[in-house]
């Protein structure tokens, strides 16, 4: 296929709150901005169905937010385009970004802002019964699970937040947590503790997923204390048990931390120059909205001073 090269100043990979606020950004600086991204803009936003804790909005739901956000990233330019990268060539002065559409992209500065997906658990029956009675979206499948019985996988904000919206779905939701206590936040454990039907089987961990030619009817349990096996059968199980950065096409630029995590100084720029990373991919203490959208106003900010020079 014919390679088609288009010239930018910045490119931005992934266009979720940090890489929208990056855009927001350099475009109003006057820069020519493409954000890429391999999905609809939004990123992880399109998975939530409510956010309270976002400065300004007492309540909102999360594609809303990401609809609002695209409409201020784009009015000084910035272009957004479908593409996942799969790599960047680091030629100094130029970086060529490469997408899995056989695209390629030149620009003075990128910056990536892919984010992270949801870590996996690696149990029998898990990849098997994927989109069978296995989810990571409650917001996305939620509704396919009317009035059953349901388990979600998890001990920290979203296994609690969405085990809470599941409730208003599900006959019960069971949240299985392999340690004797939640990690979520405070306040959602307290809203947790107070609702109806809700249920904690702590110390447990799923070991295995069953099901029969259609759908998920069970699971296989350990007790982590007593090395008790058990079973109990459900109509469907969601995951959440935390997070993997999105970060394969970048290995080679030397700008992973040992887990994944892209490094990055207090301005957002790894040890390539011209090239930074924001948002949830970055390796950072807090992954929440209002710190990729900070993380994106400074990287949008600081590429203009770099390409000044
Ligand atoms: P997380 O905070 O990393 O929590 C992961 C949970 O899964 C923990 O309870 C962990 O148990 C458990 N876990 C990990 N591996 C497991 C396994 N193999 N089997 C069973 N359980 C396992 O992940 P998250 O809840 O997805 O949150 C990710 C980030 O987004 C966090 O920074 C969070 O604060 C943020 N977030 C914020 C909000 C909000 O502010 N409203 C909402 C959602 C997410 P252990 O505790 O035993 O490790």
């Amino acid at each position: 296929m014919a390679e088609k090269k288009t010239n930018y100043d910045v490119i931005i990979i992934g266009a979720g709150p940090g890489g929208m606020t990056a855009a927001l950004y350099a475009s109003r600086a006057n820069l020519s901005v493409l954000m890429l991204d391999r999905g609809i803009y939004g990123g992880n936003l399109n998975n939530t169905a409510e956010i309270e804790n976002y400065t300004g909005f007492s309540s909102i739901k999360g594609p809303d937010l990401a609809e609002k956000m695209y409409q201020g990233a784009t009015q000084f330019g910035a272009n957004y385009a479908y593409g996942g990268v799969t790599a960047i060539e680091d030629g100094g002065e130029w970086k060529t970004v490469t997408t899995d559409m056989d695209e390629q992209f030149r620009a003075r500065a990128v910056i990536i802002a892919t984010g992270a997906s949801q870590r996996h658990l690696g149990v029998p029956g898990e990849e098997e019964f994927s989109g069978r009675g296995v989810s990571y979206c409650a917001v996305c499948d939620g509704a396919f699970f009317k009035d059953k019985q349901l388990i979600v996988v998890g001990g920290g904000d979203s296994a609690v937040e969405e085990g809470m919206y599941l409730t208003q779905l599900a006959a019960s939701v069971t949240l299985v947590v392999r340690k004797d206590h939640l990690r979520a936040q405070p306040l959602l454990q307290d809203r947790a503790k107070k609702d109806p039907k809700l249920k904690f089987l702590f110390s447990h961990s799923v070991t295995s997923i069953d099901g029969d030619d259609v759908k998920v009817n069970g699971v296989h349990l350990v007790n982590n204390e007593t090395g008790d096996k058990s079973t109990m059968p459900i109509d469907g199980l969601f995951i959440y048990v935390g997070s993997v950065p999105m970060t394969k096409p970048f290995e080679s630029l030397g700008i992973l931390d040992d887990q994944g995590w892209v490094i990055t100084d207090q301005k957002m720029a790894t040890k390539v120059p011209g090239i930074y990373a924001i948002g949830d991919v970055r390796q950072t203490p807090l992954r929440q909205i209002a710190t990729a959208v900070g993380d994106g106003a400074i990287a949008g900010q600081e590429v203009y001073h770099y390409l000044q020079k």
